[in-house]
């Protein structure tokens, strides 16, 4: 596995594991292990300073907001001249107050997992909690104050296909409601075989396709004519353009070592000893642990 000091680094993206702790316990969580120290903030803020060009820092969890110096890292991150982005659960965002203070912090682009969109009956099967009212909460304070979205939906076969159509006409709806300018991206891909996961519900790439044309009534030369040319790391995938949003699929076939994006240079994950290693990579050889 190439492993890079921080002075060396060449990934696009690093991913941020601020803690392990979460506040919620889904079916389907790659990092289910609760008991590593969260992240010394000083440790983190020594690695980013040498990294030799802007990079996109994307803060992750498990449940990044569990951090009460969630803001200070994000100012911190922004002050050193790097992107930054916050992927979360929501539960936290469904709070007005919340959203305030991640934005006045410099927050502007936030990946909100929405599972079931409004449907508390899917929450439950998928998140083992009714989040909807939260959740819905999360987006319309996430849009109405301006933030560009991505939210993100995990389908699990023969579970909530129906949450593709119902989380696109959810953010349509917001989209044109709150005048959004950079377009919400709806991210939807199929279950990952990696931590904690729901066996036997996971789709193959041209099946899962097929059903997210049949939910939103459109045709997979629809998707083709409508692909912005947005690069999707290794993955096979689509990013296309659907009525005010974007809708991207991501396959999530995994190599023989079941690594997903074997050897994608956009993602880094800050490792145990303050290094950067490829995402999905250290995450597999790592399962469970840290
Ligand atoms: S998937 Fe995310 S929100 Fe769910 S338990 Fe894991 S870290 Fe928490």
């Amino acid at each position: 596995m190439k492993i890079l000091a921080p002075e060396e680094n060449t990934f696009d993206a690093i991913m941020v594991d601020l803690t392990h702790r979460c506040n919620m316990e889904c079916a389907n969580c790659y990092i289910p292990n609760r008991d590593i120290p969260d992240m010394d903030i000083n440790k983190l803020f020594d690695l980013i300073s040498r990294l030799p060009k802007r990079t996109f820092i994307r803060l992750i969890g498990a449940e990044a907001t569990m951090r009460e110096d969630l803001f200070e890292i994000i100012r911190g991150v922004r002050a050193m001249g790097h992107r930054v982005s916050l992927t979360t659960n929501g539960l936290k965002l469904g709070r007005e107050e919340y959203v305030l203070k991640l934005k006045e912090a410099g927050l502007r682009l936030v990946l909100l997992s929405m599972n079931g969109a409004i449907d508390d009956e899917i929450y439950r099967i998928l998140d083992n909690g009714r989040y909807a009212t939260l959740k819905h909460r999360a987006l319309k304070n996430l849009l109405e104050h301006k933030f560009i979205v991505n939210t993100g939906t995990i389908i699990a076969k023969g579970v909530n296909e129906r949450t593709i159509k119902e989380q696109v006409d959810l953010m349509c709806d917001y989209a044109e409601k709150y005048k959004v300018k950079i377009p919400p991206v709806v991210r939807i891909r199929t279950i990952a075989t990696l931590g904690r996961s729901m066996e036997g519900h996971t789709y193959d790439f041209s099946e899962f396709k097929q059903n997210v044309c049949n939910q939103l009534n459109i045709t997979e030369d629809y998707m083709q004519q409508n692909k912005t040319d947005e690069i999707v790391n290794n993955m096979e995938g689509y990013v296309f353009k659907h009525r005010n949003v974007m809708i991207r699929l991501v396959d999530w076939k995994i190599n023989d070592e079941g690594v997903p994006d074997f050897g994608s240079e956009l993602r880094g994950r800050i490792t145990e000893d303050w290094k950067i290693a490829p995402f999905f990579h250290h995450v597999k050889e790592n399962e469970y642990g840290y």
